[in-house]
């Protein structure tokens, strides 16, 4: 059997958390008693016009600008036509010839490094919600969502497995939510994605036919999609047959797409210029203003931290998580030179679980960055343990966030010592009290060195600054 390989290529809805919605003013949040965010203008009542949100173009151009696409300063709308009940209008706003994005690349870490490009990115109205599971007799229509402004996101066919495909999802998701453009919610609906899956002979430089899978909300659910598409489309290829070209739904229950439709073609949508709205004129200023107040982007905080503070990949990852994180590491290490390290442990081991358990973001803790660095260089120093820093004066500090780490360990009796003439003192008890096994020491046994480091630690009560002491205790056994 020839080995066959998987192409991949995502469909991205990203809903923008703009207060109102694309074309009215309309609330734009989610929930709400159904059809109560809902004007004359979202019900598609005749003679209404639509007006575009600025916001919702704004957010494009910052997403935009984080992948490198080319800005199409001067894109359009179009009408996508088609019946369904939670379409008011019994057309989609969209931009079919004209969008606001093209191009741009995505750079994923995972499975493992790969840069992958995009298509374009387009901007369009979400439709409102069927309900089928209320009741056995009737299906009921929220409106609240219809009109909600939309990012599509179009990848090219450039993933190859399941995993890519989620990691690309979960890169979009990290990207708009750092963008503060939506809130990835993917429960919620914020982000989903049509799937389109094909197999092809390994080594065959064309694509085969490709199904698209629509309407996928959790990256679990893609994953089991891609893998059950491509074991069926293997399978199919292998009986001699041929992948038809078709809609596929995906049901999370028995883990198995199935056939929505035939594909449709572009001229079944009789797409055509939204003669409603006005070409999209986005002024350069625009463009330099959005340009000026972009955040920096993970990649390159990333980076920095990696290179400047030299920073593991693994800890870097976790403190661009979000943005509000990464900014507090960066206030962290901002001032006065601090152990990197150190902090960023504080912030991945202590910090974000403290915030997690108390709901709180890192900018609220009670604990100030000026305090945190004393409380790191104390353990860079040697004069606090980073288990005594760590199980005992930082919730001490939380306790008494006024309190200067120093003093506070002070009075908590958790300094370590490296004074010399205790430190002896201890040491010497020790090879009086195991005079066979100094002997066998400095017979050559090296090993037990670890052995009188754990007993002069014990008999300090875990105060000696280890450094120190196996100084000491070298000096003495030697
Ligand atoms: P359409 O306009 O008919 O929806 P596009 O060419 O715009 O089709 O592609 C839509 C999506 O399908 C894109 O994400 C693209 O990467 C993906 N795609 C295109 N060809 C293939 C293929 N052979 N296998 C997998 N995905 C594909
Ligand atoms: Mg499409």
């Amino acid at each position: 059997m020839p080995s066959y390989e998987t192409v991949i290529g995502l469909e991205i809805h990203v809903q923008l958390a703009t207060r109102s919605k694309a074309f009215c003013a309309d609330d734009a949040s989610f929930g709400g008693a159904p059809n109560t965010h809902t004007s004359a203008i979202s019900l598609a009542h005749p003679g209404t016009l639509p007006r575009l949100n600025e916001k919702a173009v704004e957010y494009a151009l910052r997403l935009g600008l984080a992948l490198g696409c080319d800005i199409n300063l001067n894109s359009s709308f179009d009408r996508k036509n088609y019946f369904y009940a939670d379409l008011p209008k019994g057309y989609q706003i969209t931009q079919d010839q004209n969008p606001v994005c093209r191009g741009g690349q995505l750079t994923l870490n995972r499975p493992a490094p790969k840069t992958m490009r995009i298509h374009h990115i387009h901007l369009e109205e979400d439709a409102g919600k069927s309900l089928h599971d209320q009741d056995p007799q009737f299906s009921f229509i929220d409106l609240n969502r219809a009109g909600v402004p939309l990012l599509e996101i179009v990848t090219e066919p450039d993933l190859r497995s399941a995993e890519e495909a989620a990691a690309c999802m979960e890169a979009i998701r990290h990207l708009v939510r750092w963008l503060g453009i939506s809130d990835g919610n993917m429960e919620e609906g914020s982000l989903r994605c049509d799937v389109n899956v094909s197999v092809r002979e390994t080594g065959d430089p064309a694509y085969g036919t490709r199904c698209e899978i629509k309407n996928i909300n959790s990256m679990r659910f893609a994953r089991r999609a891609i893998e059950f598409e491509t074991a069926r489309q293997i399978e199919i290829l292998e009986n001699g047959g041929r992948v038809e070209q078709e809609t596929r739904g995906f049901d999370p229950a028995g883990g198995f797409t199935f056939s929505l439709r035939e594909k449709e073609q572009a001229h079944d949508y009789r797409y055509f210029p939204e003669p409603d709205l006005p070409p999209v004129r986005i002024a350069p200023e625009m463009l330099e203003a959005v340009r000026a107040a972009m955040p920096p982007l993970p990649q390159v905080l990333e980076q920095e931290f990696q290179t400047v503070h030299q920073l593991p990949a693994h800890d870097t990852e976790q403190l661009v998580q979000d943005r509000q994180t990464a900014q507090y590491f960066q206030h962290l290490v901002s001032e006065g030179n601090p152990p990197a390290k150190l902090l960023a442990n504080l912030v991945i081991h202590k910090l974000l679980p403290w915030a997690a358990e108390n709901g709180l973001a890192l900018a609220d803790c009670p604990v100030q960055p000026a305090q945190w660095r004393e409380f790191v260089r104390l353990i860079d120093s040697g004069k606090l343990s980073a288990t005594a820093a760590n199980q005992q004066l930082f919730p001490a500090l939380l306790q008494q966030p006024g309190a200067a780490p120093g003093q506070l360990a002070e009075s908590l009796q958790l300094l370590q010592s490296s004074d010399l003439d205790w430190l002896e003192k201890l040491a010497d008890e020790l090879l009086a009290r195991y005079p066979d096994k100094a002997a066998e020491y400095r017979k050559g046994k090296k090993g037990l060195l670890g052995f009188f480091m754990g007993e002069l630690m014990r008999a300090s009560k875990g105060k000696a600054d280890p450094k120190a002491a196996t100084a000491v205790l070298v000096a003495r056994l030697g």
